[in-house]
């Protein structure tokens, strides 16, 4: 047992169903990236609750139809907002990276667009909602990296591919459906998983959030700092920073190496 830490009668728990579990998924949201200082949408000083612009909404900023209509706002917002070229990983992108090391975790679920998950070293990272990390001209396909992107940010408010065309961050915008294949995928793990630990998501942007229906495994946990719909079907609710229940099962595991 150990003195100070958060919640520490759950962590001990969660750490136990983790020793015994065999085949554990990991479903986030933006609340994993926050301890990393990149905002989320819905927490009280989230970016959907900052004063941004006085005509369109942060939802409506980060449209397709916004994308379209007007794309110099929706770049405006987009590199203001959402990209956060340096930040790093925080103690849950390492924890997660370490027990899919360990063998016991068969796979990351993120709705984050950020790379911290890949950074920290996760291999099968599922992203829902594609990522900032590529981005495609839509009028010939080419394809540019981040670095590359903001440099045509640089030298355009929409950044231009060298033909001419728009370029697309490749991630998912509200009225667009995901990539093919992505949701298949995160149900294929989600459903051969022992233990469900899902961390750091308001679980309100379907379908994300439908995928809890499809685990069947033997525990279901919740870490989020604010309640869920969901919270009812856990069985195990941590209100607490997701960062710092990784600290503790970090601690934990360290306790018994000793
Ligand atoms: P959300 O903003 O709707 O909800 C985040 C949740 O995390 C909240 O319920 C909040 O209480 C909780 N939270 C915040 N910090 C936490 C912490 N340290 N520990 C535990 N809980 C914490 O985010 P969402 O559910 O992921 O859905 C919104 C959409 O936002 C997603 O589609 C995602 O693509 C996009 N988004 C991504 C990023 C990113 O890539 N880092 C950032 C902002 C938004």
């Amino acid at each position: 047992m150990i003195k100070g830490g958060v919640g520490m009668n759950q962590v001990e728990q969660l750490y136990r169903w983790i020793k015994e579990s065999q085949s554990i998924v990991f479903l986030g949201g933006a609340g994993v990236s926050t301890e990393s200082n990149i905002p989320d949408f819905r927490s009280a000083n989230g970016i959907f609750y900052q004063k941004y612009n006085r005509t369109f909404q942060p939802e409506e900023l980060v449209s397709h139809t916004m994308f379209r209509r007007y794309p110099k706002e929706f770049f405006e917002f987009y590199q203001d907002k959402l990209l956060y070229p340096h930040a790093k990983p925080n103690a849950t992108h390492e924890y997660l990276a370490q027990l899919e090391k360990s063998g016991k975790l068969s796979g990351v679920i993120t709705q984050n667009i950020d790379t911290l998950h890949e950074m920290a070293g996760s291999q099968e990272v599922i992203k829902l909602h594609g990522t900032v990390d590529s981005n495609t001209c839509q009028a010939c396909g080419a394809v540019y990296h981040l670095d590359e992107f903001l440099q045509k940010c640089q030298s355009h408010p929409i950044p231009k591919c060298d033909c001419g065309g728009m370029i697309k961050p490749d991630v998912v915008l509200y009225e667009e459906p995901l990539y093919p294949g992505v949701f298949e995928k995160a149900i294929e793990h989600i459903s051969k998983a022992d233990l469900l630990i899902i961390g750091g998501t308001s679980l309100v942007v379907y379908p994300a959030a439908s995928l809890v229906h499809y685990f069947r495994g033997k525990h279901l946990v919740l870490i989020n700092l604010t309640p869920t719909a969901y919270d009812y079907q856990a069985d195990l609710v941590i209100a607490e920073k997701i960062g710092k229940v990784c600290q503790q099962l970090k601690i934990l595991d360290e306790q018994r190496i000793m």
